[in-house]
């Protein structure tokens, strides 16, 4: 399963909550999320009436005890309130409130260069503007970071929220809990869209330009540019109406799934696909209507460039996928015994402490869906679940939680508050969650070491299991019928086969009444089964009953895809690393990690930091090899034909 996350990864601001969903798998979204899409995820939890109505009051009155205590500062007047009406202080408030935006965005007519500043402005010469002559670029810098602090620490407060809405919080805190979400995730989208952080950018422009390219600042002002440009696309409005209905129909879902009741969530679906595709013209121009979809997770991949990837790669799994399946499925019991929750849990806490997972800034909590949260580079945390007849699910749930948790513990603590402290892109993050839960998790090496150990922890169940078998078992390969339970090799056709479906709903190629019967015939060209009914057929996923159709699921395989590329790299780097696992040794690949890759956080792009740790732009070759080399061994598949 995956880690789970809001479509934001929420990381970022802290809304990992897709996973809450029934069914879903969490994944840590990209930070990209505040900006686009958090009120999405919200929306899914929130109760969105309730919401929508309390917000106004509680923005206005959080919004104005920030700029109160900022007037305050900067002593820009004396407070002249006594004694007025409330509604007279309301009046001056909101003066002030717009004088401070002016004040903090500079001049307001445009691009306001210092030296014109300068000009137009002695330093001094009106009380309250401060900073004229430098007023400068690091100014406004400052006040954009300050701004930026204020919309994450919003956001990550909502973070604690969901989290504990997902841990601890007793049934009858929903409701509430739904609109706090929601009004928290409103003032966060309000802080970034304010026009203020336009004139700010507006006004840094030309400052980041003389920068060195690399540099922190440079890289932080393009970073927003891009996200705010985005965001402010996309009206208000809108992204309320979308919230709405994703909520209407996430409920729906969670009672026509089981009900097998594809026609209940036919209308539900048919006005996501409506509001997805509005959302989507917003952010054009587009070569094609999932392009700004897709961009929202992984940014700079297209439907062609996704597209091109998906068919080299369906290329070579579906001879491997049927090769494999001609051979007898593997022996998978040992998996299946009663193994007690607590010995479960301390061993994998075992194994993520080997993994450098800081319990320091950390924890693990017990959840339905399990998923990764962020609330400051000093904590991050992950959740899990724990089946008793099934030793895997807890396990391999928390080794892929904690991969996604290392990537956000290692983002340099400087950019803590800016727009760069989370991941660069959903499909890198979920690089890491695989590399850690199968490249590591699932390797021979690794279980040499650990396998003594865990058949200490259950020797009753273990004893007569030898490691061939266990390995073996772990590693199980079968066409099944659920995404979310797949293997490492067919996996990747669950998801090419939504990735297609979808695209074709956004073009109206596919109606959203044909799409039972569009599942059914597609599942059986990949994977040779026909789903039962629609509970497991198209119902099964949250994410296009949740809110929005297209852009997420390419995520999965990308991830898929760069864990085998870094992987590799790191092993080219540091050929020790495979003879240092089989010792549960990981702190060489953890290192060079982090030096490749978490610590740059979201200040370089996904295919520039790809092509910067591995040398080379995003490739299938390093995971082909790897699914070959793995597999091929198991299930001694004939060599490749030259
Ligand atoms: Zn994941």
């Amino acid at each position: 399963m995956d880690v789970k996350g809001g479509r934001p990864f929420a990381p970022s601001f802290g809304v990992l909550h897709e996973g809450l969903r029934e069914g879903s798998d969490p994944v840590m979204r990209p930070s990209q999320g505040v900006f686009s899409s958090m009120a999405k995820t919200k929306a899914s939890r929130a109760a969105p009436k309730a919401g929508r109505a309390a917000a106004p009051a509680s923005g206005a009155k959080r919004k104005a005890v920030p700029a109160k205590a900022k007037a305050k500062r900067s002593g820009a007047r004396p407070r002249s309130d006594g004694g007025q009406s409330e509604r007279s202080r309301l009046v001056e408030l909101k003066r002030r409130i717009r004088e401070m935006a002016n004040l903090n965005a500079g001049p307001e007519r445009g691009a306001a260069r210092t030296s014109d500043k300068a000009k137009a402005k002695p330093a001094g010469a009106a009380a309250g503007k401060r900073s004229t002559g430098g007023a400068s670029a690091e100014s406004r810098l400052a006040e954009l970071k300050r701004r930026l602090q204020e919309a994450s620490d919003i956001a990550y407060a909502c973070a604690v929220l969901g989290w504990d809405q997902a841990t601890y919080m007793p049934k009858g805190g929903a409701p509430a809990r739904g609109r706090q979400g929601a009004t928290l995730s409103r003032l966060v989208h309000e802080r970034l869209t304010d026009p203020a952080i336009g004139k700010l950018l507006d006004g840094l422009m030309a400052y980041a330009e003389g920068l060195p390219e690399d540099s922190d600042d440079a890289c932080l002002i393009r970073v927003v540019r891009r996200d705010y440009d985005k965001a402010i696309k996309v009206p208000a409005e809108l992204v309320a109406r979308r919230s709405e209905v994703a909520s209407a129909s996430y409920d729906a879902w969670t009672r026509a799934r089981p009900a097998n009741d594809f026609a209940a969530m036919r209308p539900y679906l048919e006005r996501v696909l409506d509001l997805s595709r509005e959302h989507a013209r917003y952010l054009g121009p587009y070569d094609h209507i999932a392009d700004p979809l897709i961009d929202d997770l992984d940014d700079g991949m297209t439907v062609a460039s996704v597209r091109a990837l998906f068919d080299a790669l369906r290329a070579e799994l579906v001879p491997i996928v049927r090769a494999i399946a001609e051979q007898p499925l593997a022996d998978d019991s040992c998996l299946r015994q009663r193994f007690p929750e607590a010995q479960q849990l301390d061993f994998s806490i075992a194994v993520i402490r080997r993994f450098g997972y800081d319990f320091d800034r950390g924890r693990l909590d017990k959840t339905h869906h399990p998923f990764c949260t962020k609330f400051s580079s000093g904590d991050v945390r992950i959740t899990t679940r724990v089946k008793e007849n099934d030793l895997g699910d807890a396990l391999f749930s928390t080794l892929h939680e904690a991969g996604h948790a290392l990537y956000e513990q290692g983002v340099n603590p400087a950019y803590e508050g800016t727009r760069l402290d989370s991941g660069t892109s959903m499909g890198v993050h979920e690089s890491q969650s695989r590399l850690w839960e199968n490249l590591v998790g699932r390797s021979r090496g690794f279980w040499e070491h650990f396998y003594p150990q865990l058949r200490q922890v259950f020797p009753e169940q273990l004893e007569a299991v030898p490691l061939e078998t266990f390995y073996r078992a772990i590693n199980k390969v079968e066409r099944s019928l659920i995404r979310t339970d797949a293997d490492e090799v067919t996996y990747n056709l669950h998801v090419m086969l939504r990735f297609d479906l979808e695209l074709d709903l956004l073009e109206g190629r596919l109606k959203v009444k044909d799409l039972p019967e569009a599942w059914r015939a597609r599942f059986k060209a990949d994977l040779g089964l026909e789903p039962p009914d629609d509970r497991d057929g198209c119902l099964q996923d949250v994410h296009w009953y949740g809110g929005g159709i297209g852009g997420a699921f390419q995520s999965y395989t990308i991830g898929n895809i760069l864990s085998a590329q870094f992987y590799a790299a790191a092993v080219a780097a540091h050929p020790e690393i495979p003879r240092e696992m089989t010792r549960g040794q990981l702190g060489t690949l953890h290192a060079w990690l982090r030096e490749s890759l978490y610590r740059h956080g979201r200040k370089l792009q996904p295919d520039e930091i790809v092509r910067r740790a591995t040398g080379r732009p995003m490739t299938i070759e390093p995971y082909i090899a790897y699914l070959r080399g793995k597999y091929g061994e198991l299930y001694r598949l004939p060599a490749r034909p030259a």
